[in-house]
C-alpha cells in the first residue's frame, strides 16, 4: 500500500492543498481506511470509530492485542450524546475545565460503538483533542474517530510524523503531519463509570487539576503494583510498552550521587563491551562518559522531559545501545506521567543511591 504523507502546520492550514487533503483524509475514514494524524498529546492512528472493520484494521496495522481499547475521538460536545448511556455531572464538569484537551474520560457506551472499538468492554474511551488538524479531520471523518498511538505495538509512541512513517509506512493509506507533538505523553485517562472518579493512567492532566474540578479523585491502585498486584483498569496499562531494546535502568537520588553512580555503571557495561547510554538533564548531560548522552531538558520544566522522553527511547534503539541508564525526574506536574512511562520503559528498574 502507498501511504500519502501531507504536511499541515499553521502557515499552509488555510490553502486549498491543505483543505483538500483533510478532505480526502475525511473520505478514506469513512470508507473505512486509516490515517495517522498530529494530536497534542503524541500522533494517533486514526479509524472510523463505527465501522468495526476499521478498528480491526486498526489493531492489524499495529499489532495490538484486540482486548485493549481503542479512545473515540470527538470534535464537538453535542456529538457525546450518542455514543454514551449518560453523561454524569463530573463529566461535564471536567469537559468545561478541559477539553478540548489531553483529557480521556471513560462512559457507559451507547449501542452506537460496535464492540470491536471497545475491546468488547462495554464502556468507551472518549476524548476531544486540541489540535486544529486533528479536530478538522474528526469532523471531515464524520464525528466519530478511533484512534490509538501511531506506533507498532511495544514501540514508544510517535511524537514526529517520521516516527509514524518507520513503524506503519505501508501499512495505512495516509499520514497528517503536523510536526512535534507539543506535549509528547498520552492524554490523562479518567473513568466515571464506578464509585469516585478514578485516573486510570497519568497524563498532562493531573490529579491535582481533576480534584480542583472535582473534589476527591483517586488514582487506580493497578498502577502503582509492579508484579503480581492487582491489574490496571485501563487494559492498555498491563502492557509493557514503550520498551527499547536495551536494558533501562532508572537511578535516583542525589544529583552528585547518581552522576558518579551512572559513570560507575557505564565503566562496569563498558568493560563487558556494552555499548552504554544515559539519558541526562542539560546540568548534568557533559558530566558522563558514555557512548551516547541525550539530555531531556531542564530539570526545572517537567515539561521538557515529557516533550523529548519517547524521542530518546526510539533514537537509542537506532544506535543499538546494550543499556541505557536514566536520571528520575521530579514527579510535579506532568512529571508524575513522565515518571509512569519511564518505569514501565525501564520494567520497574529503579536504584536509589
Ligand atoms: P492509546 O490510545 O494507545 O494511548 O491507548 C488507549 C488507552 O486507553 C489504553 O491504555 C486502553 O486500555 C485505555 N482505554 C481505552 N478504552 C478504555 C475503556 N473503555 N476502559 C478502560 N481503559 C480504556
Ligand atoms: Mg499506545
Amino acid at each position: 500500500m502507498n501511504t500519502e504523507l501531507f504536511k499541515i502546520t499553521d502557515e499552509n492550514r488555510e490553502t486549498q492543498a491543505a483543505v483538500s487533503a483533510i478532505e480526502r483524509a475525511g473520505k478514506i475514514l469513512k470508507s473505512g481506511g486509516l490515517v495517522a494524524f498530529p494530536t497534542e498529546t503524541v500522533y494517533g492512528l486514526g479509524g472510523d470509530a463505527l465501522n468495526p472493520q476499521s478498528s480491526r484494521k486498526i489493531y492489524a496495522a499495529k499489532g495490538r492485542p484486540s482486548d485493549n481499547p481503542l479512545i473515540v475521538h470527538i470534535c464537538r460536545w453535542e456529538d457525546l450524546a450518542a455514543i454514551v448511556k449518560e453523561i454524569p455531572g463530573a463529566a461535564e464538569k471536567l469537559g468545561r475545565a478541559f477539553w478540548p484537551g489531553p483529557l480521556t474520560m471513560i462512559f457507559e457506551k451507547s449501542e452506537l460503538i460496535p464492540a470491536e472499538t471497545t475491546g468488547g468492554l462495554a464502556t468507551v474511551a472518549v476524548r476531544m483533542p486540541e489540535d486544529k488538524t486533528a479536530l478538522a479531520l474528526i469532523q471531515a471523518a464524520g464525528g466519530y474517530v478511533a484512534a490509538p498511538s501511531a506506533n507498532i505495538s511495544g514501540r514508544p509512541s510517535p511524537t514526529l510524523a517520521k516516527y509514524v512513517r518507520e513503524d506503519l509506512g505501508g501499512r495505512i493509506d495516509m499520514i497528517l503531519d503536523g510536526g512535534p507533538s507539543c506535549i509528547g505523553l498520552e492524554s490523562t485517562i479518567v473513568d466515571l463509570t464506578e464509585g469516585a472518579p478514578t485516573i486510570l493512567r497519568p497524563g498532562c492532566i493531573t490529579k491535582e487539576m481533576l480534584s480542583k474540578v472535582l473534589g476527591e479523585v483517586e488514582t487506580d491502585r493497578g498502577l502503582s503494583e509492579t508484579e503480581g498486584g492487582e491489574a490496571p483498569k485501563a487494559p492498555g496499562m498491563k502492557y509493557r510498552h514503550y520498551a527499547p531494546k536495551a536494558e533501562l535502568t532508572i537511578i535516583t537520588g542525589e544529583e552528585e550521587a547518581v552522576v558518579k553512580r551512572i559513570n560507575g555503571l557505564l565503566e562496569a557495561a563498558m568493560k563487558k563491551g556494552l555499548r552504554g547510554g544515559v539519558i541526562a538533564t542539560d546540568a548534568t548531560k557533559d558530566r558522563y562518559r558514555a557512548a551516547s548522552v541525550k539530555s531531556a531538558g531542564d530539570r526545572a520544566n517537567e515539561e521538557e522531559p515529557a516533550r523529548e522522553l519517547y524521542r530518546i527511547l526510539r533514537e537509542f534503539d537506532e544506535e543499538e545501545m546494550d543499556v541505557i541508564y536514566s536520571e528520575a525526574f521530579a514527579e510535579s506536574g506532568i512529571g508524575q506521567a513522565v515518571m509512569n512511562r519511564l518505569l514501565k520503559a525501564a520494567g520497574h528498574r529503579l536504584e536509589k543511591v
